[in-house]
């Protein structure tokens, strides 16, 4: 894939001043158990251009993740069963996610964004995760749409498009890449934009949109000329209302019914040249490196759900009695719970690892992919094992552990699947051997 090992292009200026150490210190208020920030240090080998890290979370840090926590506390946690049960376009919750500034955490403050960096993002992320992931998820494609246009846009685009995005004016941003034959490949992709004397005309249907029902802007991508594969891509900014764009019913899921998903299709839809993104015939080049950020928003999505499920499987335990004791107590119980903990911290360090270096503008695709690999796997393992240290208590459809562990699935799945992440990394370990380092 072409965006392997390219250097991030939105190394903006806008992260936090000094190198970020963490310290395992808590932030201010308190946290629950579990979630004390970790204390590590990444040491490099010979082979690796990583320095050693050793991070501390920064003020802004801080403040971003606690935002997040109380926004997760008191605007998406009462509500997201009703989501998930009834579900629906969560338009409420973000706009009050937008009221609080965490619509476009990564993008730069010119912009209207919080300019608060990636590692920020990430902790935000897993903090709402852990009390919706459906609301999470929109959030998560709309930053990555923000940071796309940031990243690709003429300065116009940007001005336009990103501060609205940012202050929740659209609802939110889509991302239309995916079709029927062009998931795992986008170079399979049949959509096609003509050129014409005023524009470009779109035709074709995308699948499986993130907030197709709702969105104000889409990023679409579309064959402009006959290329093969994904040579001939190109990439283009379509407000929701224009003419030629139906949006679909949302579609039936296994988990995060709190957000809609649906087919969007392009019928003789007209946009002007200045909808072009990132020149003609770059297309696979702007959706590959999106990916590779995006990966880290679902690395963090898929570590809050799990944390989420962890903690509730650890209460029941506790307060649980069979044969005479806590079920805390019995070794069948804690050893499950104990490989949660291990495999969520490892998590969670491969997803700010990943968070790090593209802040640190340094290349970062094939850790976003082994951060995204690791996190989803460990955390749908880690789902099953809350709800097996639960038994019946954890299938119930009534209980929240139930919830956690649809809604963990698909991170397996979008934004690459498991197998699309270790294409990515073998590709990457190949070409670094083959280059001697
Ligand atoms: C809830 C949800 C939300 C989504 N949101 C969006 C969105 O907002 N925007 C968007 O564009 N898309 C979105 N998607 C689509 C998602 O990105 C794709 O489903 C995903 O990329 C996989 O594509 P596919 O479903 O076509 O699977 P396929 O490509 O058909 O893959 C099927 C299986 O084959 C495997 N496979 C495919 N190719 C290879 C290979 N070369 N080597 C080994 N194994 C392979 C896959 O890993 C998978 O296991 C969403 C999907 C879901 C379920």
């Amino acid at each position: 894939m072409e965006g392997l090992g390219s250097p991030a292009p939105w190394a903006g200026g806008s992260v936090p001043g000094p190198s970020p150490r963490w310290s395992g210190v808590a932030p201010p208020g308190g946290r629950p158990p579990g979630f004390v920030l970790p204390a590590f240090v990444l040491s490099s080998s010979s082979r690796s251009s990583l320095p050693v890290l050793d991070f501390t979370p920064s003020p802004t840090h801080l403040e971003v993740a606690e935002v997040a926590r109380a926004a997760a506390r008191d605007v998406l946690a009462p509500n997201a069963a009703r989501w998930d049960r009834e579900g629906g376009f969560p338009s409420d919750n973000l706009a009050q996610l937008a009221e609080r500034g965490l619509l476009a955490i990564g993008v730069g403050r010119s912009l209207g964004g919080r300019g608060a960096g990636t590692v920020a993002y990430s902790l935000a992320v897993t903090e709402l995760a852990r009390a919706c992931a459906a609301t999470t998820v929109a959030l998560c494609v709309s930053n990555m749409v923000a940071e796309v246009v940031e990243a690709f846009g003429n300065a116009d685009q940007r001005g336009h498009w990103v501060p609205k995005l940012a202050a929740g004016a659209l609802e939110v941003g889509a991302f239309a890449l995916s079709e029927a034959g062009a998931g795992s490949d986008p170079g399979g992709m049949r959509t096609r934009a003509r050129k014409t004397a005023k524009g470009w005309v779109i035709d074709g249907s995308k699948l499986w949109i993130t907030s197709g029902s709702d969105a104000g802007l889409f990023v679409v991508w579309a064959r402009t000329n006959d290329s093969p594969g994904p040579r001939g891509l190109s990439c283009f900014l379509v407000p929701g209302d224009t003419p030629g764009l139906t949006r679909g019913k949302p579609e039936h899921k296994m988990g995060l019914n709190g957000s809609t998903t649906t087919a969007i299709e392009f019928d003789g839809c007209e946009v002007s040249d200045d909808a072009l993104l990132g020149g003609e015939g770059t297309g696979f080049r702007v959706a590959m490196m999106a990916l590779d950020g995006g990966r880290i928003g679902i690395a963090s999505q898929a570590l809050g759900i799990a944390l989420q499920a962890t903690d509730l499987a650890i209460a029941h335990a506790t307060k649980t009695t069979r044969f005479g004791r806590p079920l805390a107590t019995l070794q069948g119980v804690q050893w499950p719970l104990a490989d949660n903990a291990t495999q969520l911290d490892a998590a969670r360090l491969l997803t700010l690892r990943a968070a790090w270096l593209k802040e640190n503008g340094k290349p970062f695709s094939r850790e976003a992919s082994i951060a995204k690999v690791y996190a989803t796997e460990a955390s749908f393992a880690a789902c099953n094992r809350a709800i097996e240290a639960m038994g019946a208590a954890g299938y119930d459809a009534a209980a929240e552990v139930e919830r956690h562990f649809r809604d963990v699935r698909v991170t397996m799945i979008y934004e690459g699947t498991s197998e699309v992440q270790r294409i990515v990394i073998s590709r990457e370990i190949m070409r670094r051997f083959s280059e001697g380092g």
